[in-house]
C-alpha cells in the first residue's frame, strides 16, 4: 500500500452502525466519489459495519483498512482513540468493546430523565429512533431528536446548550481506559491513534502526560488532519507529531451530508514533513 503524504486517504468517518446517517455502503460511493484512495470506516465502540464497508469498497476498487473509534475516559475526560489495521474478528477487542458499549442504555434513560425535567419529553424512544443501531444509542441521535422537536435548530446548537457538562440531558459516563483501549487494538493487530487532540479540554500539561503515556503503552498516531481542526491545530498538532515521533493521520469524521462541514476525502493533504499512518499498513 502506498505510503507518501498526499495519498487521498480518509481515515474516520461514521455509519448507521454508530452515529452516522448513510450506510456503510452509500459512504463508500461517496469517498470513492470524493476521489478516496484509502478509505476506513471508523464507528464508535462496534465493528458490526466493517465487513460491509470493506466489501463496498474492494466492489469500488478502493482500498480499505478496518477501523474503529473508542471511547476513553482519561484524567476524567472523554477522549477517542482510533484503531486502525485492526482484525475486525478478533475476540480481545470485540469483548472490549461490548463491555465499553454496556452502559449506554442506562446512560440515555438518565439523559432522557434530565431532558423531561426541562420540558422535552420523550426523549429516550425519540433518540431510539434515530439510533441505526439500538446497542450504540449516543448523544447525537438525541441531538437529531431535538431538532426535530425544534427545540435547536441544528446539532451545532443542541451541544452547546443541551448534552455537554453543566448543561440538561448531560450524564457523566465511565468509558474504557486508556490503557485498555490500546491493549485491545494491539491485541488485535491495529494501530492506535489519538483522535482530533485539539477538541479536548485538557490542560497543556495534561496533553504532554496524555501523549508521552500513550507513546509508552504502544500507541503509534494521532490525527493531524481533521475535520475538528483548524488550519492552525494542523500545524499545532503536526509538531506533535513530530516531536513524539506519532505517525500523522487524516480523517473527515464524516457522519451526514448537512451536519458535518467535512465531506469524505476533501481535507487538505497531510503535510509532507510527517510521517502518514498509512506507511504502518501492508
Ligand atoms: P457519545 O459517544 O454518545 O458521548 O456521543 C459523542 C458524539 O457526539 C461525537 O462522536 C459526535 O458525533 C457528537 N458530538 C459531540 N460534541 C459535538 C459537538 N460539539 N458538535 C457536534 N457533534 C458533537
Ligand atoms: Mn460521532
Ligand atoms: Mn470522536
Ligand atoms: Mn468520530
Amino acid at each position: 500500500m502506498s505510503s507518501f503524504p498526499t495519498l487521498n486517504a480518509d481515515l474516520h468517518c461514521h455509519s448507521v452502525v454508530s452515529d452516522g446517517t448513510l450506510t456503510p455502503e452509500v459512504l463508500a460511493e461517496r469517498a470513492q466519489a470524493n476521489g478516496v484512495h484509502l478509505w476506513a470506516l471508523t464507528d464508535h465502540d462496534e465493528l458490526g459495519g466493517q465487513e460491509r464497508a470493506r466489501a463496498a469498497a474492494n466492489a469500488l476498487k478502493m482500498d480499505y483498512v478496518s477501523g474503529v473509534e473508542i471511547s476513553v475516559t482519561w484524567m476524567g475526560q472523554t477522549i477517542h482513540i482510533v484503531g486502525l489495521g485492526i482484525d475486525a474478528n478478533h475476540a480481545g477487542i470485540i469483548e472490549g468493546l461490548r463491555q465499553t458499549r454496556d452502559g449506554r442504555a442506562n446512560r440515555a434513560k438518565l439523559m432522557a430523565e434530565q431532558l423531561l425535567k426541562v420540558g422535552i419529553p420523550g426523549a429516550y424512544e425519540g433518540a431510539l429512533h434515530f439510533a441505526g443501531n439500538h446497542d450504540l444509542i449516543s448523544r447525537t441521535h438525541f441531538a437529531r431528536y431535538l431538532v426535530e422537536q425544534g427545540v435547536c435548530r441544528d446539532t451545532e446548537e443542541v451541544f452547546k446548550k443541551y448534552l455537554v457538562e453543566d448543561k440538561p440531558g448531560y450524564v457523566p459516563h465511565q468509558w474504557a481506559t486508556l490503557d485498555n483501549a490500546v491493549a485491545w487494538i494491539k491485541g488485535a493487530g491495529g494501530v492506535a491513534v489519538i483522535a482530533h487532540p485539539g477538541r479536548y479540554k485538557l490542560t497543556a500539561l495534561q496533553m504532554g502526560e496524555l501523549y508521552q503515556h500513550f507513546k509508552d503503552i504502544g500507541g503509534l498516531g494521532i490525527e493531524v488532519i481533521t475535520g475538528s481542526h483548524s488550519p492552525d491545530q494542523y500545524k499545532t498538532y503536526g509538531k506533535i507529531a513530530q516531536h513524539y515521533g506519532f505517525l500523522a493521520s487524516r480523517g473527515s469524521d464524516f457522519h451526514d451530508p448537512d451536519e458535518s462541514h467535512v465531506d469524505l476525502g476533501t481535507l487538505p493533504h497531510l503535510p509532507d514533513h510527517l510521517t502518514p499512518v498509512w506507511s504502518a499498513f501492508h
